[in-house]
């Protein structure tokens, strides 16, 4: 059987085009994905089945043992973190939040790690964003600043930014120009119209400079500016203007260096103001492929997207103070629940020495060096490949992802469904043995 328009749930380009070929309920071949989505799609080794840590050693258990052996956890803590949910559908991400509701705990994403300071620069600048049809259809100057697509996000050049035909844009990469700010050469800078070198960390500088020549005080600048003379600089200030619409494409290049949210608070600030001139657009570019959906459903439901503290029986959100890492480090969290995630992978190694310390509960396909830590692992269906699912592109734009071969794992959201039942069912028992 072929199944086309089959989403790739690896990066957040979220392709929505690939053709996977299954027979006999197998995937055989898969068309159309670039090496990372079809890796994924075809899938690799796996956790065989759920197992609980005995005698300081991972033992083969049930699903029913390892949702109650949870379950046991999370109910004896005080105050529990449930971190990851990038790398699952928003349905499971949705049981997550209820999970941390219900048991005063800490619910964060790995955004906190990644694109946190996008999300606080937008929630305190806006952000003039638009879908990435439009801006295939649209942009005649795309603008890669600390990111490099050619690697991250292999088919964005290819599907809806530099490289493709589009409505408006028929001669493709010959229509447009392409800028590349970094610190480095990339495989994405050699693609470029203009590379822009810029000395490490000194994001926040060249980006007033930018602002300071669009508002026709460049006169009053030095020469440098993080690395760049003030000629090259003005050269870029004259390409944006002279776009009909330009995209500004951000990535952790520019969210990691020195100034971190206040850089993108700056950018942003440095699109609005083109927008006096010309139609420009800001967009960070996503990484896991449902990490903008974590931020969506935790904004839904809780008024804030990520680093959520329901220690004081509503939602409080304080990133510095909330986020997964802060109550790791001040030892404040005393279980934790890890879903679609590597911590142990991504976190300073101070935060990953706290998290060993406390029982650690890991959801996720595959195995990783969280899976080192765990007391409880439950091996989970792939999502997009063997159930079903919502997940939202890096554009914002929620899709839809099918169920391509059965599977013998559960969902993460029938996983999580379990293991709150467990909870429930406990919290029950231990009331009524209080009353009696
Ligand atoms: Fe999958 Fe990303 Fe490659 Fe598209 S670019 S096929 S979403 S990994």
């Amino acid at each position: 059987m072929i199944q086309e328009d089959v989403l790739c749930s690896f990066c957040g380009c979220l392709c929505d085009d690939i053709t996977v070929e299954v027979e006999a309920d197998q995937i055989k071949r898969v068309r159309h994905a670039c090496r990372l989505g079809a890796s994924k799609i075809m899938g690799h080794e796996r956790i065989k089945g759920p197992m609980i840590r005995r005698n300081g050693v991972l033992t083969d258990a049930t699903y029913q043992e390892a949702y109650d052996r949870t379950a046991e956890i999370l109910e004896s803590a005080r105050h529990p973190l449930l971190y990851g949910w990038a790398s699952t559908v928003c349905e499971a991400q949705k049981i997550g939040i209820l999970m941390a509701e219900e048991m005063g705990g800490v619910i964060d994403s790995t955004a906190t790690v990644c694109h946190g300071p996008s999300i606080i620069g937008i929630e305190e600048k806006g952000l003039a964003g638009a879908t990435l049809g439009q801006i295939k259809n649209r942009a005649d100057l795309i603008i890669f600043w600390g990111c490099n697509p050619a690697e991250a996000h292999p088919r964005h050049t290819l599907r809806y930014s530099s490289n493709v035909c589009g409505r408006f844009t028929p001669d493709g990469r010959a229509g447009r120009k392409v800028i590349v700010v970094d610190v480095r050469e990339t495989r994405t800078s050699k693609n470029a119209d203009l590379f822009v070198r810029i000395n490490p960390g000194e994001d926040y500088q060249v980006i007033s400079a930018l602002r300071m020549m669009l508002a026709g005080k460049g006169d009053l600048m030095p020469d440098m500016v993080g690395g760049i003379p003030k000629k090259a600089l003005f050269d870029v200030v004259e390409m944006m203007k002279a776009a009909k619409f330009g995209v500004f494409f951000f990535g952790l290049g520019m969210t990691h260096s020195r100034g971190r949210y206040k850089n993108i608070d700056n950018a942003l600030s440095l699109v609005n103001e083109l927008n006096a001139h010309t139609k420009f657009i800001v967009m960070p570019m996503r990484g896991h492929y449902n990490v903008a959906g974590i931020g969506q459903c935790a904004a839904w439901e809780t008024g804030f997207p990520m680093s959520i503290d329901f220690a004081r029986g509503s939602a409080y959100f304080n990133p510095g103070e909330t986020a997964g890492c802060d109550v790791l480090a001040r030892g404040e969290v005393d279980a934790a629940l890890v879903v679609a995630a590597d911590p142990a992978s991504n976190f300073p190694r101070r935060i990953v020495e706290s998290l060993a310390k406390i029982p650690v509960v890991q959801i996720d396909p595959y195995e990783n060096p969280t899976t080192l830590l765990a007391d409880v692992v439950i091996p989970s269906a792939i999502a997009g490949i063997e159930a079903e699912g919502t997940a939202y592109r890096m554009d914002g734009l929620a899709l839809r992802m099918k169920k391509l071969v059965s599977s013998t794992y559960p969902s993460d959201e029938e996983i999580l469904k379990g293991i709150l039942e467990s909870v429930r069912l406990l919290k029950k028992r231990t009331e009524k043995a209080k009353e009696a």
